[in-house]
C-alpha cells in the first residue's frame, strides 16, 4: 500500500480514544517484543506496552497495518530499536497516527539505541542499493550486555517523560539488569566453546551475537544488507567459507531456507536456525529467554560434533561424513 493512501485510510479508521478508558496507566508501544519486555519490567504497573511486531518478522519489513497506526494514535511513549532499523514502517505508521507526542524529537520518541556504538557504520550510504543500516547495524538486541544499554535507554526516555515516577523506574530498572546480570554471567561461562567458532547468517544480525560470545561473523548470505544473493555472490562466499573452515550457517527464521540449506551443505557447516527477536518462537517469550534460546541453540550445533569433513566434491557425501 502507498502511504498516502495507508495514512488516508487509517485516518477514516480513527475514532477517538474512548473516555472510559479503565485506568490513567502510561500507554507504551513498542516496535519489537525485547523492548516490550523491558519496558513490563522498568515501568511495572505503572505501565501498559503493546508491541508492533510479534518477533517473527524481519524488522526491516514489519507489514503495516491500520491498527498499528490507532495504537500508535493513543500512546504516550514510543519505544524503537533505532539505527534506522525500523525505517520500512514506522515512519509511514507515525504520519498516519497523527501523534505529536511520539515524533521523532518529541519527548515520547523513546530511541533504544542512544547508549550504543553501532558496528559496521558504512562509509558511504546509498539506499538505491539497497542498503537496510544506514547508521550502522541495529541489531544489537542479540547482545545482552548491550540489551542492558536498551533497558537504560528506556528508564531514562521514560523518567524523561514522567519525572514524577524517576526513582520508580530507576529502581524498577536496576531489579532487571541485576536479573540480566545474573543472567550475562552464566552466559559467558556457558559460552566458552563458541570462542573462535566462524559463523555465516543470511542477514548480518548476528555481528553483536558473535562479538560478544568470541565468535567471528565472516559473511552474509545477502550481498549486503537487504540485497538479495546472486550465483556468483553464493560461489565466492562458499569458497571462502571452505578455505576459512566455517563451522556454521545460521539462518535467521524470516529468511528463506533452501539457499542456507544448500550453503551449509556445499561447505561442510552446520545449519543453525535462530529468532532475531524475542517470541520469534515459542520458548522466547521474553528478552532473557530469547537469549538464552539463541546461545544453547548455537552451543549445541557446535558440540555436536565437529564440521564436515570437506575432501569429498559433492556436498551430499559429506554432509554424511561418519561423526558429524
Ligand atoms: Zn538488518
Amino acid at each position: 500500500m502507498k502511504r498516502l493512501a495507508f495514512v488516508l485510510l487509517v485516518g477514516a479508521l480513527m475514532l477517538p480514544a474512548p473516555l472510559t478508558r479503565a485506568d490513567t496507566k502510561i500507554q507504551a508501544v513498542a516496535t519489537i517484543p525485547d523492548l516490550a519486555d523491558m519496558a513490563r519490567h522498568i515501568g511495572g504497573d505503572l505501565l501498559e506496552v503493546t508491541s508492533i511486531a510479534t518477533g517473527v518478522e524481519d524488522i526491516h519489513a514489519v507489514p503495516m497495518k491500520p491498527s498499528f497506526a490507532v495504537l500508535l494514535n493513543r500512546a504516550d511513549v514510543l519505544l524503537l530499536l533505532g539505527l534506522e532499523a525500523e525505517h520500512a514502517f514506522l515512519p509511514g505508521l507515525l504520519e498516519a497516527a497523527r501523534n505529536p507526542k511520539i515524533l521523532r524529537d518529541a519527548p515520547g520518541y523513546i530511541d533504544c539505541s542512544v547508549y550504543i556504538t553501532p558496528l559496521e557504520v558504512p562509509i558511504r550510504i546509498d539506499r538505491a542499493l539497497g542498503d537496510q543500516h544506514p547508521l550502522g547495524n541495529p541489531h544489537f538486541n542479540l547482545d545482552p550486555v548491550l540489551g542492558k544499554d536498551a533497558a537504560r535507554a528506556i528508564a531514562d526516555g521514560l523518567s524523561r517523560n514522567y519525572p514524577e515516577y524517576a526513582s520508580t523506574f530507576k529502581k524498577n530498572l536496576d531489579v532487571y539488569l541485576a536479573q540480566l546480570d545474573a543472567a550475562i554471567a552464566r552466559w559467558e561461562r556457558e559460552a566458552a566453546p563458541l570462542r573462535g567458532v566462524k559463523l555465516v547468517s543470511y542477514h548480518p544480525d548476528l555481528v553483536y551475537f558473535a562479538e560478544r560470545f568470541g565468535m567471528e561473523a565472516v559473511g552474509t548470505i545477502e550481498i549486503r544488507p537487504g540485497v538479495d544473493p546472486t550465483p556468483s555472490h553464493i560461489a565466492e562466499l562458499e569458497k571462502q567459507m571452505r578455505q576459512e573452515k566455517v563451522d556454521l550457517v545460521v539462518r535467521e527464521l524470516h529468511y528463506p531456507a533452501t539457499l542456507a540449506e544448500t550453503v551449509a551443505q556445499a561447505t561442510g557447516a552446520k545449519l543453525v536456525e535462530l529468532p532475531v527477536m524475542s517470541g520469534g518462537r515459542p520458548e522466547t517469550k521474553d528478552y532473557i529467554s530469547f537469549i538464552d534460546y539463541n546461545l544453547r541453540t548455537v552451543l549445541n550445533a557446535v558440540q555436536s560434533g565437529p564440521r564436515a569433513a570437506l575432501e569429498p566434491v559433492s556436498p551430499q557425501s559429506s554432509r554424511q561424513q561418519p561423526g558429524s
